[in-house]
């Protein structure tokens, strides 16, 4: 990592800690997640017509007091399995099976061509029952390399955004991407690499049952939401996806490069840290 880099990522940092020693944390972190609370219903608003990449029931949704979206989910989402760690009979009647079974499933893919020019598939990684899965384009160089999401600059930079909010892969949430093998030269994922790869997203998230979908970046959000609308439209406001509340934002990688990104990322990172303590507080 270079030195200007890492200066960026220390600048969001201060500036996250700037608004924590300003009060926030003090007033409104005071409450433990747990994976034992139920999912937030969501306000129905208007639908944006589309081709889905990904199979679902269209319907946008926001909070009464959260700015307007303008947008339709695209996902498939069975509802008829069990949450937790994938062991459950219904989840093998279901086809989902075990995130250990997806794992392999995935190792052994060649639906695509990306699978041609991978070192290795990046399944995800994270808790069994998240209160978040966030959601990437694809792996880079450095997850092709190892095999995990988000472990380059940007996933590092990724770890402190989450921890600011209190969130992280080891505790609270799983990471996982819309393609699971590299793009040559990190290009954005063809169409119908997103539609081949998107049954295993929608498994993983069968299985996962999160409570809140954070989107990381345009490609993501696009290929989960049937919409064309730009990042900059929709970050910071929360869709429905199949009844879990999705949640775009800019991509970490975006930060590295555009310093003004920072600001209305924290804004972000604030408002979906409010959906969570809502989560926590109301038990729904
Ligand atoms: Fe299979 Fe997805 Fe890899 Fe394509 S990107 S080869 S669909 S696992």
């Amino acid at each position: 990592m270079t030195i200007e880099q890492k200066t960026r990522i220390a600048e969001f940092l201060d500036l996250a800690s700037a608004y924590l020693c300003s009060g926030y944390k003090s007033q409104t972190m005071t409450h433990q997640f747990t994976d034992d609370e139920s999912a937030v219903p969501v306000v129905a608003e208007q639908a944006a017509p589309q081709a889905p990449l990904l199979e679902s029931q269209p319907k946008a949704i926001a909070q009464p007091d959260e700015p307007h979206v303008t947008a339709g989910n695209a996902i498939s989402i069975s509802n008829n399995v069990v949450a937790g760690n994938g062991e459950s009979s219904s989840n093998d009647e279901a086809g989902i099976g075990t995130l250990e079974a997806i794992a392999a499933d995935i190792a052994t893919c060649a639906a695509c061509p990306l699978h041609a020019t991978r070192t290795n598939a990046v399944p995800g990684e994270g808790v069994s029952a998240p209160l978040v899965l966030v959601i990437g384009e694809g792996p880079g160089e450095n997850e092709d390399k190892s095999g995990r999401p988000f472990v380059g600059e940007a996933g590092q930079l990724l770890d402190k955004m989450l921890a600011s909010i209190d969130l992280s892969r080891e505790k609270n949430c799983f990471i996982a991407n819309v393609v699971k093998c590299r793009p040559p030269h990190n290009r954005d994922p063809f169409p119908e690499e997103i539609a081949a790869c998107a049954p295993f997203l929608t498994r993983q998230i069968a299985l996962l049952k999160p409570r809140v979908i954070l989107c990381a970046g345009r490609v993501a959000t696009q290929a989960m939401v049937k919409t064309t609308n730009s990042i900059k439209n929709l970050h910071g406001h929360f869709i429905e996806c199949a009844k879990i509340p999705l949640f775009p934002m800019y991509h970490p990688s975006a930060l590295l490069h555009d310093s003004s990104l920072k600001r209305p990322t924290w804004d972000d990172l604030k408002t979906l840290r409010i959906r969570l303590e809502k989560l926590a507080a109301f038990k729904i």
